[in-house]
């Protein structure tokens, strides 16, 4: 295990962002977390402000960034579909120019650099579960490909400098991931549903439902991120993490509902275009190179999330509508 490295993690304030600087920490490690709040708040990691080895600074990375760091893992980028069309190029420019500004860094100071991509690379997928060699099923011209191919030439831009520079890349794609300090408003699936159930709304599915997707606890996802991060430098991947257990969108409706005991009803809404129909990981790579494997299953992972939204509502979270 690495320790005493600087490490910085561009989006640290998000969602995953957070829970990663939070276990560098707890490594021993220093953290320079950079972000520019786009979709989160300096309260996800106000926490570790009083962490001697945690430094926070407000920066947009589509702009050159100077600093003197060990490793760096590039999580910047609006997440949500929601957040990532409220500005799509803005979305495009985060993903390719913060991918070229944070790779430059990595060559000049010669260290290694992990990106957070997504199985959003695989489209609306032809082939199911997704293995890492699949090229995918991409709109190119959609309102999710702002997000999709804006990921998918960070993926390029990386393997390019790996070609060219012999940089010690890392590229994971990450599948559906959920937990604490999601985004309340962010209108994925599983904050939109908790919200809903705990304050007595309608649980909105769009479709009918039986569109699926595999859910990863963001504790499981943060511990394959930093194996990665460890291991040689000829280890680039790309290589999936999420947990292949899969679920229709209806059947997350009703865990909710009965984990939260709400008498929320399930209604239907339009199905957003380019919704993919399924998505599955193939984790094989993942389970032989990293030796890892998801632990926490969907009813544990919702039950902490389900705790987490509770309790922003009780203190009356200004994202948050009050509770009825
Ligand atoms: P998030 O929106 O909570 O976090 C993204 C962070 O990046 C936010 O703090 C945001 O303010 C910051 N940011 C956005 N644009 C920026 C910019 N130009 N400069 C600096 N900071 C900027 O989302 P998340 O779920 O934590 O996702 C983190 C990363 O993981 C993203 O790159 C996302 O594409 C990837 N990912 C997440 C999931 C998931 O299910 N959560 C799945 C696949 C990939
Ligand atoms: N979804 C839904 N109701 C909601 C929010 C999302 O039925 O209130 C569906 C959405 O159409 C998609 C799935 O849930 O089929 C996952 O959506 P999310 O935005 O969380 O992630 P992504 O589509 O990027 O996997």
């Amino acid at each position: 295990m690495a320790i005493d490295k600087r490490v910085l993690v561009t989006g640290g304030a998000g969602f995953l962002g957070s829970h990663l600087c939070e276990r560098l920490l707890d490594r021993g490690q220093d953290v320079l977390c950079v972000d520019n709040f786009f979709t989160s708040s300096r309260r996800n990691v106000a926490h570790l402000l009083d962490n001697k080895r945690m430094e926070l600074m407000r920066h947009d990375v589509t702009f050159p960034l100077y600093v003197e760091v060990d490793e760096i893992y590039n999580l910047a980028c609006p997440a949500s579909p929601v957040h990532y069309q409220f500005d799509p190029v803005q979305t495009t420019k985060t993903s390719v120019i913060g991918a070229i500004n944070m790779l430059g860094l990595a060559k000049r100071l010669k260290i290694r650099i992990l990106q957070a991509s997504t199985s959003e690379v695989y489209g609306d997928p032809e082939l199911h579960p997704q293995p890492e060699s699949y090229w995918g099923h991409v709109n190119p011209v959609g309102l999710r490909s702002c997000y999709d191919e804006g990921k998918r030439c960070a993926e390029t831009l990386f393997f390019d400098y790996r070609r060219q520079h012999k940089l010690p890349v890392k590229v994971v794609r990450i599948f559906n991931t959920y937990g604490p300090r999601m985004h309340p408003n962010d209108g994925r699936v599983v904050s939109n549903f908790i919200v809903q159930a705990l304050r007595g709304d309608d649980i909105t599915i769009y479709g009918d439902g039986a569109q699926s997707r595999s859910f990863c606890y963001v504790d499981d996802l943060v511990e394959a991120m930093l194996r990665m991060m460890d291991t040689p430098d000829d280890v680039t991947g790309p290589i999936n993490i999420g947990n292949p257990n899969e679920f229709t969108i209806r059947e997350l409706a009703e865990a909710v509902i009965e984990l939260t005991g709400t008498k929320s009803r399930i209604i239907s809404a339009p199905l957003p275009s380019d919704d993919p129909r399924q998505r599955q990981p193939d984790i094989g790579k993942a389970r032989d190179v990293l030796g890892w494997e998801p632990l926490v299953q969907l009813r544990e992972g919702l039950t902490k999330t389900i705790a987490y939204f509770d309790g922003l509502l009780s203190e009356g979270h200004a994202g948050l509508p009050a509770r009825r």
